[in-house]
């Protein structure tokens, strides 16, 4: 199942830049408590990595948002589910998801999280697609910039697959 997946960026690679994520966002909060904010399914491989080097108080919570199917990268309608949101009254977020890619979803999330009384709303995302973005939103902090390709493995899927990959890979035009 590995081996047909062009690497696009290794896993080293990308363990190296969570670790310098880590000495950023320490740097930034210096010491405040934060409540992570993770987008579902995606972020979870970068959420359990990254909180790991966070030395610091901080919560996780977590939203479930969908908002394409297959490897159609249009942005079809947006569903977000928030049961699963604490209260985050003046508590400072970091709203954290794999991929920036239209920006409609962390646009979204974003008003909705100020909306509900959070102090700060900050945003870390561990890949960007370049001319993608359709909705103005800057990542606070970010891995990497990539290429308008569809990528898979460490937590991003292909009809939820491949999400266990350790590395980020290209799926060839044939597995999908
Ligand atoms: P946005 O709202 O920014 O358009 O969409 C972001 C979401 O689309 C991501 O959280 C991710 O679930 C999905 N997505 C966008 N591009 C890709 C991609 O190249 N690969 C995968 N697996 N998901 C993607
Ligand atoms: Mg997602």
């Amino acid at each position: 199942m590995r081996s047909d997946i062009p690497v696009m960026i290794s896993a080293e690679r990308i363990q190296q830049r969570v670790d310098e994520l880590g000495h950023e966002i320490a740097s930034v909060y210096q010491g405040r408590p934060i409540t992570i904010v993770g987008v579902l399914t995606g972020c979870l491989v970068f959420l359990a990595d990254l909180i790991r080097r966070l030395d610091f108080p901080l919560k996780i919570a977590l939203v479930q948002a969908s908002s394409y199917r297959g490897a159609a990268t249009t942005p079809g309608q947006l569903h977000v589910q928030d049961e699963l949101l604490p209260d985050l009254n003046g508590r400072h977020i970091l709203l954290l998801d794999d991929i920036l890619d239209s920006g409609q979803t962390l646009h979204y999330m974003v008003e909705h999280l100020r909306k509900n009384g959070a102090a700060t709303v900050r945003v870390a995302v561990l890949l960007r697609k370049l001319g993608r973005q359709k909705v103005a939103l800057e990542p606070d902090f970010r891995g990497f910039d990539i290429p308008d390709e569809f990528v898979v493995g460490y937590g991003l899927d292909y009809n939820d697959e491949y999400r266990n990959l350790p590395f980020i890979g290209m799926l060839p035009p044939d597995s999908r």
